[in-house]
């Protein structure tokens, strides 16, 4: 029997419940597919720092490195709410372990369950068949480039004082684009064969490269994907115009925080998004939501997008692709029966239908 090592990462706040609901239902898959999953638990985040000072001790990276995936919740909470920038912050712990996995590509999905349509604020029409992933890359351009913050003697003001002056830099290497180019191609081919490519080429030298080498991998080895080149400030306004029209839609750091974002919105429902990080040799699978600190502890919190990481990781890590469909279609028939945590519940969902954390992973392994 094949066996898969995973490195659970539970964090603050809500993390420990949804996290134990991912399990359920990897045990519940492991059972029907004939495949064994270990885990080995590890710390990060504000409990990381509690117990050992740091948001990512050396030993949670070393459980990370070695195993096969990483299944993450969240991290953050009121507790380690601080400006100071000497002190630890849990989100170091994030920012870590992303460079220290070399985890270069940011995957977010955007699905619409069409029993949750209503949440969203766009009109039924333009959300109908909404299938998109967002491919960002993550390591590289501004949030990673050289920066500065000077009083500029050169600059003085009107009033003859030196004001501040700050500065940072956005450079990207031929390497870093081709490798997420390639990643993205290869995910269209999965899906409906169609990458939008953004940037802002009128304008920036590192869009122009990064137009460039796009081109380039595509002609040379993924002519069979349909390409399109698209500036990001349109990107903006047709990703709420026309939103089923994008399949994979591939960008760079700091533009892909911004329209992942955004595409994000467009579900209405942030407990129902997922997100992974991969590298080369491992990835980390996690909710696109926070460790949400108003509702820990009081058993409410939404599974489902913790449970639709694992269902990326099994798509991802481990070629499980009908294993994944399988969670998938469970989630699907639980909603379409109308049960409902209370952060998605509307006006429609009856009392009895209002679950808890722990009854909503016991109903999807139920329809599995
Ligand atoms: P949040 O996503 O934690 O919460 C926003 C709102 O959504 C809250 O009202 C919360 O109760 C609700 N919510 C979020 N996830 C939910 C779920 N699964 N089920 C039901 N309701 C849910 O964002 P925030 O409040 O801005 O941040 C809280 C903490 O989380 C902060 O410390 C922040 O830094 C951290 N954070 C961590 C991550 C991460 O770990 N990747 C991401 C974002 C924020």
């Amino acid at each position: 029997m094949t066996t898969y090592n995973i490195c659970l990462l539970p964090g603050d706040g809500i993390g420990p419940e949804i996290i134990a609901e991912g399990v359920k239902v990897l045990d519940a898959i492991g059972a029907k597919y004939g495949v064994g999953f270990e885990y080995e638990k590890a710390l990060i985040g504000g409990i990381a720092i509690d117990e050992r000072g740091t948001a990512l001790p050396d030993d949670t990276l070393a459980i990370a490195k070695a195993a096969d995936a990483v299944l993450l919740a969240a991290v953050g909470g009121y507790k380690w709410d601080t400006t100071d920038p000497n002190l630890p912050r849990p989100e170091q712990g994030l920012l870590g372990i992303r460079k220290g996995l070399g985890l270069y590509t940011n995957l977010r999905p955007v699905q619409i369950f069409q029993a949750l349509s209503e949440a969203s604020t766009l009109k039924p029409s333009v959300i109908d068949g909404v299938d998109m992933m967002i491919v960002r890359e993550l390591t590289g351009g501004l949030y990673f480039g050289m920066r500065e913050r000077f009083y500029d003697e050169e600059g003085a003001g009107a009033d003859g004082k030196p004001g501040q002056r700050a500065y940072d830099t956005l450079e990207y290497r031929e390497y870093e684009i081709e490798r997420i180019a390639r990643q993205a191609f290869e995910i269209a081919r999965k899906r409906r064969s169609k990458v939008s490519s953004v940037d802002k080429a009128n304008v920036l030298e590192t869009s122009r490269l990064w137009r460039e080498i796009v081109h380039d991998i595509h002609d040379r080895d993924y002519a069979d994907v349909e390409l399109e080149d698209i500036l990001v400030d349109n990107c903006a306004m047709q990703l709420i115009n026309r939103p089923a029209d994008f399949d994979v839609v591939v960008t760079e750091n700091m533009f892909g925080d911004i329209l992942s974002d955004e595409a994000a919105q467009i579900t209405g429902s942030l407990g129902m998004l997922a997100s992974a990080s991969l590298g080369d040799s491992t990835a980390l699978y996690e909710p696109s939501h926070g460790s949400a600190p108003d509702i820990a502890g009081k058993g409410i919190a939404n599974p489902l997008a913790q449970i639709m990481s694992v269902e990326m990781m099994l798509r991802y890590s481990f070629d499980m692709g009908v294993a994944a469909d399988d969670i998938r279609r469970s989630i699907t028939s639980v909603l379409d029966e109308g049960w409902r945590t209370r952060d998605i519940a509307d006006a429609a969902t009856t009392s009895d239908h209002v679950v808890g954390t722990v009854a909503m992973g016991d109903l999807v392994v139920g329809h599995l």
